[in-house]
């Protein structure tokens, strides 16, 4: 028996879970519910799918008190300021989003409760400098936007992106959270809809750490001009890739970001 009061196996009831698409865009919504409150909160709305998602509410009979955007979209239109007029609903989005008429600025470490739930705000900032990540650790789920991907991560060319960050914000702050955490992206274009954490460090190929780079950095640093018992792969713990960029003057983390909008 789970120990843990804030456990729903331990409560006896469960959250209320929706995955919700937007085909023209590939944007995921995400609608988390209370079963035994009814409050909700929506993730990442988007204005061509307010009807479709008002229907919802209504038929699962659930009261939708926040809408909570992981970043200022640059690829669709957020529903919540409708949902605002509709139902009541608060906008919530991060302070450094800048949005003019949100009505709670979220910051590093706030939480937003619904029903006997909470969402953790995480800062995530590089693919815009207001991105965050929302932990529901009582359900084992994160929900990062666009600074991390399945299998990827989002892009950096605009709106602030700023790839050296991004890397840092995924590494230290979403890889943080325990292996078998369920990640729930912004987008997928390829069909996929969920990952864990544990799945991204060893299959991501933007962050996961390449298998000689150990050797093979420092060695072509000289050309490749090393003994051969150097190039042998070393013994011990491999460090991670953005200290070695770090230590060599290198912030060109581009190479390995990138892919989504
Ligand atoms: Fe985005």
């Amino acid at each position: 028996m789970c120990e843990n009061p804030g456990c729903p196996q331990h409560r006896g009831d469960a959250v209320i879970f929706r995955q919700l698409l937007d085909p023209e865009t590939s944007t995921y919504t995400y609608l988390l519910a209370d079963e035994e409150s009814r409050e909700a909160v929506l993730i990442d709305g988007v204005l061509e799918q307010l009807e479709r998602d008002v229907a919802l509410l209504r038929e699962l009979e659930l009261e939708l008190t926040h809408t909570l955007e992981t970043h200022v979209h640059a690829d669709h239109v957020t529903s919540s300021g409708h949902l605002r007029e509709q139902l009541g609903s608060r906008v919530a989005v991060a302070a450094a989003g800048g949005v003019a008429n949100a009505d709670v600025e979220l910051r590093d470490g706030d939480v937003v409760t619904f029903g006997g739930y909470a969402l953790e705000v995480l800062s995530t900032p590089g693919h815009t400098d207001g991105c965050v990540t929302y932990h529901c650790r009582e359900a084992g789920m994160a929900f990062t936007g666009d600074a991390l991907l399945i299998r990827g991560c989002g892009r950096t060319d605009f709106q602030q992106g700023d790839a050296a960050m991004l890397f840092r914000s995924v590494r230290e702050r979403i890889f943080a959270l325990s292996a078998e955490t369920l990640l729930y992206p912004g987008h997928d274009y390829q069909g996929r809809t969920v990952t864990t954490v544990a799945e991204e460090k060893r299959w991501n190929p933007r962050l996961a750490h390449p298998k000689r780079i150990d050797v093979a950095v420092p060695a072509n640093l000289r050309s490749g001009l090393v003994a051969p018992q150097e190039t042998a792969e070393p013994a011990g713990e491999r460090r991670p890739v953005a200290d070695l960029m770090e230590e060599q003057g290198r912030q060109d983390a581009e190479p390995w970001l990138g892919m989504g909008i």
